[in-house]
């Protein structure tokens, strides 16, 4: 069955497009964590980042950047969140890549899920060296 997103790119469910090209479309959220949060997806229904050819990835990357540059004209915030989640244990609920643009303002507090002082300094350098000895490896299973 076709994903919620893949239905809005036919056009069988409406959505409040902001932006569109032939690999990736940019809608607003429905259920916004700020202000103007918008997502932008990949077309071609793939489940996360995982899946995406370096071609997608890169359309994505420049919808996001061009979007968030018309946001920020748009809306003034004070920042951008660029958030992207991969699985149902990281909290992805549509499974059909996509990223979160959320503009930000001084103390609205939208996301504060960051956890200071729970790895130590060596605990970070461990985990830099085993992700970093994983570089250039294509397929991640
Ligand atoms: P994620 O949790 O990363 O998978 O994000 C999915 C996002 O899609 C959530 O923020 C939802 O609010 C949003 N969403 C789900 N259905 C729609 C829809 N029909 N139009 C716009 N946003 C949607």
């Amino acid at each position: 069955m076709a994903s919620i997103f893949t239905r809005i790119v036919n056009g069988e469910i409406p959505a409040a497009k902001l932006y569109e090209d032939a690999q990736t479309l940019a809608f607003l959220d429905v259920s916004p964590a700020s202000h103007g949060h918008t997502l932008v997806i990949c077309k071609q229904e793939l489940p996360t980042l995982l899946d995406l050819p370096p071609d997608l990835l890169f359309a994505v990357a420049r919808t996001v950047q061009l979007v968030a540059r018309a946001i920020t004209a748009a809306l003034q915030p004070d920042g951008l969140n660029i958030l992207q989640n991969n699985g149902a244990a990281s909290g992805q609920t549509v499974a059909h890549y996509h990223v979160h643009i959320i503009p930000r303002w001084k103390g609205d507090h939208a996301l504060n899920h960051w956890k200071p002082g729970t790895i130590t300094p060596d605990e970070l350098r461990d985990l830099a060296t085993t992700i970093s000895a994983r570089m250039g490896v294509e397929d991640a299973a």
